[in-house]
């Protein structure tokens, strides 16, 4: 289609470590403005998924296009902001405060020596205030708690005005107190800042609640719908990834069929 508002989309992708495939076929079409979570068990291929479309992995077998270009000709990739899970095991001895580690994320485009111009400046201000640290601005980063620090690598990100933002595990080491409002913020950014996130984790929980589309990863694709239907399936009395996969996919396919798709 031609107004097709993918901002990723990919194609019959499989990818080999070794000799076994690690994800395989798989077929996803993420549309800008939408929050999707990519669920899974650990060693289902997320990081993989997100290694490829990141250009960090090569691809094999299949294609990836990026805002319409084919992945191996895009260059744009300031559209695009990582918070890797690396992100959580910061050490926290560095001694960096809030405003420095977000300004480093525009280290890119000022060089490690240059000066920020003012709109620089306002851009680092901005992206602390979206995820509400500006009371923390001049705190050193080794003080602040697990989410706090993640909430940094999210400025750290934003600083480069991204189109869509793909996170890691990015609840790994914040507090479960504090994972709802760290998806907050996600809700926010997504919602008013109009950024595409997508959002790669092990736990189902709190996700789901607020995300608009699941994928649910196990070296396919078993289940992409949205989260409600998703959360139907997990009421449905599914409570293990084992019995999930199979369960899923019976699910999905009636629903799809029920919607005439
Ligand atoms: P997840 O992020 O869902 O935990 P990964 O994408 O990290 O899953 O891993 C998917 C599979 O690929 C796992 O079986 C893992 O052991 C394997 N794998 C990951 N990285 C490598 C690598 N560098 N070399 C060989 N196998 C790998």
């Amino acid at each position: 289609m031609c107004n097709d508002k993918s901002i990723i989309k990919i194609k019959g992708l499989t990818y080999r470590y070794e000799k076994e495939p690690v994800l395989e076929d798989i077929e996803l079409s993420i549309h800008e403005g939408t929050f999707l979570g990519i669920v899974g068990p650990n060693g289902s291929g997320k990081s993989t998924l997100l290694k490829l479309i990141l250009g960090l992995l090569k691809v094999q077998q299949g294609e990836i296009k990026l805002f319409g270009d084919d992945q191996s000709q895009f260059k744009q990739w300031e559209r695009i902001g990582f918070v890797s899970q690396k992100a959580n095991s910061f050490n926290t001895g560095f001694p960096a405060t809030v405003f420095e580690v977000v300004k480093s994320g525009l280290t890119k485009k000022i060089g490690l020596f240059h000066r920020m111009n003012k709109k620089q400046q306002q851009k680092v201000y901005e992206a602390i205030e979206s995820v509400g640290l500006t009371p923390f601005i001049n705190r050193n980063i080794g003080e602040l708690s697990g989410g706090q620090q993640q909430r940094v690598f999210i400025a750290r990100a934003l600083v480069s005005d991204p189109k869509l933002l793909v996170l890691d595990e990015p609840t790994v080491g914040v507090d479960a107190s504090h994972v709802q409002s760290f998806y907050q913020i996600l809700e926010h950014l997504n919602k008013n800042l109009g950024i595409t996130l997508v959002l790669v984790t092990h736990d189902i929980g709190a996700m789901t609640e607020k995300v608009n589309e699941v994928v649910y990863l196990n070296k396919r694709i078993w289940f992409h719908g949205n989260a409600k239907e998703f959360g139907e399936l997990q009421t449905n009395g599914v409570s293990s990834f084992v019995s999930l996969e199979p369960f899923m996919f019976n699910q999905a396919q009636s629903i799809l069929q029920h919607r005439g798709t």
